[in-house]
């Protein structure tokens, strides 16, 4: 009996098989060029069986066909944030949050309070302040903490990533003092006297980085669970995690073998770690449709925020400076030969640039790699792409290098940005528009922890480019705007070619991955204004509904 009820449930109409679940009453935006939308979705397992009208999908309607039913809203596929930090934004929902305390006193009470509550032996971590929200703007100095924090080391960084403030504890167990000298690609900031204040930017933060304790396997599994949870409740079905400890892809294989991840992970760890995938002949894309490795990711420079972008010309508000290159670029030969090397293995290179010059030398030695391994279809990344210089838009394009661009980031630096470069140098700045104009592939993302995994709020940023302080409602340097069609497509098969896996997930179309969103909202129809405020009702990850209202 069991047999025959199991064969009824997979047998429809026929011989066509029922659906486990179908999407209908959908606003269906496929993504795929050509196909007009649809109104449903089936789903066999994993993967979409039928897209298409309300006959078309009634057909796969079943005993046991679960039903979705999306009330007219849209549905687009699943988001894939193409550069998130994914273990650190877990933590980031269990961190002290500085990112809106709008002063020092502010932002050293909330140290205070979180010092308080943390067990023997613990930290205060994370934190993302943010001094440009201060009057004056003004860096932090670990006196300010010292008082309130007088038996727990602190360690919060700001909100790039690029800096950080360090209290008296945490510099004692790190055994920075006056003597110590500033490492290659750092500084220890000083007060007048040459004492440390606390702050360390860039590679200067590596002396109390490498002193905290190492995350137990336990915290680290809490994290990832909590980000996957928050990814869930926000549509994001695909990440590309850059730079995760080699301990983090421990455990996304734990959970993928579990059964237990929700959103696929692509990992990119350092690019310096390279020869540990080339060894067990790890390549590009390598894995499962939940897990995959085999990209690196490298740094060539620092943060626009911290003054350690690298640009050709000095900073306008702080001439004495056009930046730094990372450590990993202190010696380029050796940059190179590493990229060289991972390339060669089959490796996929994703490199963080930011500055003009930052992005200009990673586009050079993009053009060497391939000159010197040959060509092939291996999908240069640059992660950020901020600031480009006018003459590097068609290397870009020419390279086949995607563009893995955040452009929350715009809005948020778009506050000071001008300031801080000069008006010459914005215009291609978050240059979306100009990139997708010259032919270059762009992938979305956040960057979270550094800014928020919600994709409305990127959607409404790379559509509206209104600064989050208000001051450019039509949008600053608007001539960059891209439109929404273009933003979410960018969001979702953008992001899927960015990991080679165009072909299995970024569109809603027979055979792929059964990844897709029920919004509350038509992101399409609104005015853009409005998209940061539309939900998510429903999150289907591979014909599972992970997440629902
Ligand atoms: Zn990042």
């Amino acid at each position: 009996m069991l047999g025959a009820a199991t064969a009824a449930g997979a047998c429809a109409r026929g011989s066509q098989p029922a659906a486990d679940l179908i999407v209908t009453h959908g606003a269906v935006w496929t993504g795929e060029r050509g196909q007009p939308d649809a109104t449903g979705v089936a789903i066999v397992a994993d993967r979409i069986a039928a897209v298409g009208t309300a006959d078309d999908i009634e057909r796969w309607h079943g005993p046991n066909t679960r039903v979705v039913d999306a009330g007219g809203r849209r549905v687009v596929p699943g988001f894939n944030d193409a550069h998130v930090h994914f273990v650190d934004g877990g933590r980031q929902l269990d961190n002290v949050d500085l990112k809106d305390a709008d002063s020092v006193q502010e932002f050293a009470q909330r140290i205070g309070n979180r010092a308080k509550s943390v067990r023997q032996g613990e930290w205060v971590l994370g934190g993302d302040w943010d001094d440009q929200r201060w009057t004056p703007a003004q860096l932090p100095d670990k006196a300010l903490v010292d008082p309130l924090t007088p038996a727990t080391p602190v360690f919060v960084n700001r909100y790039d990533g690029h800096m950080a403030l360090a209290n008296s504890i945490a510099l004692r167990l790190a055994g920075v003092t006056a003597k110590t000298p500033d490492p290659p690609g750092g500084t220890i900031v000083r007060d007048p006297h040459g004492n440390p204040t606390g702050v360390l930017k860039d590679a200067a933060m590596n002396f109390v980085a490498k002193v905290i304790p190492p995350l137990t396997r336990e915290q680290r599994t809490r994290a990832v669970k909590r980000a996957l949870e928050h990814a869930a409740s926000i549509g994001i079905t695909s990440v590309q995690d850059m730079n995760p400890e080699y301990d983090d892809v421990a455990v996304y294989a734990e959970l993928a073998n579990r059964g237990e991840l929700t959103t696929r992970i692509y990992a990119a760890p350092l690019e310096t770690g390279w020869q540990d995938f080339a060894k067990i002949g790890v390549h590009r894309s390598f894995g499962s449709a939940w897990l995959r490795v085999g990209a690196v990711k490298g740094y060539a420079d620092g943060s626009l925020g911290s003054t350690t972008a690298y640009f050709f010309q000095p900073y306008t508000d702080a001439p004495s400076t056009r930046g730094l290159l990372s450590d990993e670029m202190q010696s380029i030969d050796e940059m190179r030969s590493r990229l060289v090397g991972a390339d060669k293995a089959g490796l996929q290179l994703c490199i963080h640039a930011i500055g003009d010059a930052g992005i200009s030398y990673i586009l050079d030695l993009f053009a060497d790699v391939t000159r010197i391994n040959g060509a092939r279809d291996r999908r240069f990344r640059i992660e950020h792409a901020q600031h480009i210089a006018p003459k590097d838009f068609d290397r870009f394009a020419s390279l086949g290098v995607i563009a893995s661009v955040q452009p929350y980031h715009a809005i948020d630096d778009g506050r000071w940005a001008e300031r801080r470069i000069g008006p010459e140098r914005i215009k291609t700045t978050y240059a979306f528009r100009t990139l997708l104009d010259k032919g270059v592939r762009l992938a979305l993302g956040t960057d979270w922890y550094v800014a928020p995994l919600n994709p409305m709020l990127t959607l409404h940023a790379a559509t509206t480019r209104a600064t989050l302080d208000g001051k450019n409602p039509n949008g600053w340097v608007p001539e960059q705007k891209i439109t929404i069609g273009e933003a979410v497509a960018a969001y979702t098969s953008g992001s899927a070619y960015a990991e080679f896996q165009e072909a299995e997930k970024g569109t809603i179309a027979r055979g792929k991955l059964a990844d897709l969103v029920v919004l509350s909202d038509d992101v399409f129809s609104i005015p853009p204004a409005r998209i940061k405020d539309v939900q998510v009702m429903t999150t289907i990850v591979g014909g599972r509904v992970v997440y629902q209202r």
